[in-house]
């Protein structure tokens, strides 16, 4: 068989299934703590590990965060909805079936807007539905035997499965901290992918460009970083055309992602794959979410991450990267309004903790929750620059020192003598100090040589320790230069 033509172009189609973990206090059909990190199997009981004759019961918080999340992200809520049972079997399923949604999902016919490459894309999502998470089986040092730690099995998952609207890894990764932001905000997953409690499985085929239908899948396994993310895909659409220009046929499989090795390989193909006998669950009743408590669940939805950033664009004349940038996290966001009601100037703020902020948290490690100032702080700080006692040279070592000590700006600025010096008097001696002391520098400057003011002003900075208003400075300058 020919391959197709080598300069053919392709595009790449991506789907992405989306696991959540809720953070709610208890699992999905039984009272047992559903907290990361506890001794194995110490958060356990008859119905998550499966003991015959026990009854499940939904758990009603994890049903309002799904509804929470389908609002959220465009969806329609179903009046009738109804759990399934998934059968497979594994050692960290000891029920031998997953409860889970089928044919009737809570979630469905929503999408998020994401901008990919500086164009905006809407991706939409197919549905959204719970289910209950498997044990963890740990194969790793333990000499010839496995073991099973069933504290995760039946924590509440939701399963966000989008259309396959991606058409490039960046796209996918953009569309995953989309989602990851969007839970976050709404407080239904911590987002921690490190922990595995936002996973996702990927989904991608080619297709000559311009060609409508689609081509044949693979689904990649084992995904959870927004890194491997764009490299797991990268990879595969290469190895997918590379196969397709040879004239080999793409065989619908799951493959499993290898971070060590930047590799996907085979892991069973359709052949192989389950039959998961779905039907629905027998222990369960449906569910009828009423429209009244629907709405109410929607007057309790915050603000959202799309409109936060218009607002912060429309409101703050920010501009769109730094929006952007400061509403990728509630706590941020609410970090920099905070600064804004005490009184910075908009653009100023977010500066500062686009900047001296983010760098300062980024070195310890730390998220803005655990910041060490207060918002009203950094506000303070910027005034004193508004109004000239400290310049913003100095202000970045104030700031420091303020994020270092948790002292007030006025009183680090007190401690260690950084007022800015607005005294034309002693700024005029700085000065003409300056030009006695470099004969040649001010002739070369005079001959045409402009560039040298920055020498001068140099030169006063370093007499006053920095502490000389740069403006006075450079007016001063001017006119005893004759520039
Ligand atoms: P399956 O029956 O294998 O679970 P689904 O149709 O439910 O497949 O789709 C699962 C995911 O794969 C969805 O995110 C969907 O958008 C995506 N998907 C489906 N078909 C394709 C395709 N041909 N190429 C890329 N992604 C696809
Ligand atoms: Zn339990
Ligand atoms: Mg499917």
């Amino acid at each position: 068989m020919h391959g197709l033509p080598v300069n053919m172009k392709y595009e790449a189609v991506i789907g992405l299934e989306v696991h959540a973990q809720m953070l709610t206090e208890s699992k999905m059909f039984c009272g047992c703590s559903a907290r990361f990190g506890a001794e194995p199997n110490s958060q356990t009981c008859e119905i998550c590990i499966g003991m015959p004759g026990v009854l499940p019961v939904m758990n009603k918080k994890a049903l309002e965060f799904t509804i929470r999340t389908g609002l959220a992200m465009n969806c329609t809520i179903s009046a009738y909805s109804r759990f399934a049972r998934k059968n497979y079997f594994y050692p960290d399923l000891p029920k031998g079936y997953q409860i889970s949604q089928y044919e009737l999902p809570i979630c469905g016919h929503g999408h998020v807007d994401v901008i990919a490459g500086g164009r905006k894309r809407r991706i939409g999502i197919t549905r959204i539905h719970m289910e209950e998470d498997a044990g963890k089986n740990i194969h790793e040092g333990r000499g010839n035997y496995s073991f099973v730690d069933l504290n995760r099995a039946g924590v509440p998952l939701m399963e966000i499965v989008s259309e396959p609207d991606i058409r490039t890894p960046v796209e996918a990764s953009e569309y995953m901290r989309k989602l990851r932001t969007i839970l976050r905000y709404l407080g239904v997953c911590d987002g921690n992918m490190e922990q595995g409690s936002l996973r996702c499985d990927a989904n991608v085929s080619v297709r000559p460009e311009g060609r409508r239908e689609l081509g044949v899948k693979v689904e990649m396994k084992n995904i959870n970083s927004f890194r491997y993310v764009e490299k797991a895909l990268e990879y595969e659409i290469g190895r997918q055309i590379k196969a397709l220009q040879e004239g080999e046929k793409i065989v619908q499989e799951t493959r499993l992602w290898d971070p060590a090795t930047a590799t996907t390989q085979s892991m069973r193909s359709k052949e192989e794959a389950h039959d998961y006998r779905y039907f629905p669950e027998p222990d369960l009743v449906p569910i009828m979410a009423h429209c009244k408590w629907i709405d109410a669940v929607k007057d309790g939805l915050p603000e959202l991450p799309d409109a936060k950033r218009e607002r912060f664009v429309s409101g703050y004349e920010l501009p769109e990267y730094d929006a952007d940038l400061l509403t990728s996290e509630r706590a941020m966001a609410d970090w920099f309004e905070g600064a804004i009601r005490a009184g910075a100037g908009p653009k100023a703020a977010a500066n500062w903790m686009m900047g001296e902020l983010m760098r300062f948290l980024n070195e310890e490690n730390k998220t803005i929750e655990g910041c060490p100032l207060k918002p009203s702080q950094l506000a303070e700080m910027i005034k004193l620059i508004d109004k000239g006692t400290i310049s913003g040279k100095i202000a970045k070592t104030v700031f420091e020192e303020m994020y270092r000590t948790g002292k007030d700006a006025e009183t680090v600025v007190k401690e260690k003598g950084l007022v800015q010096i607005s005294d034309s008097g002693a700024i005029e001696k700085a000065v003409d100090e300056a030009i006695a002391g470099n004969p040649k520098e001010v002739e070369r400057f005079k001959a045409g040589d402009e560039k040298l003011i920055g020498f001068f002003v140099g030169q006063v900075m370093k007499a006053t320790k920095g502490k000389a208003n740069p403006q006075m400075v450079n007016e001063l300058l001017k006119k005893k230069l004759g520039g």
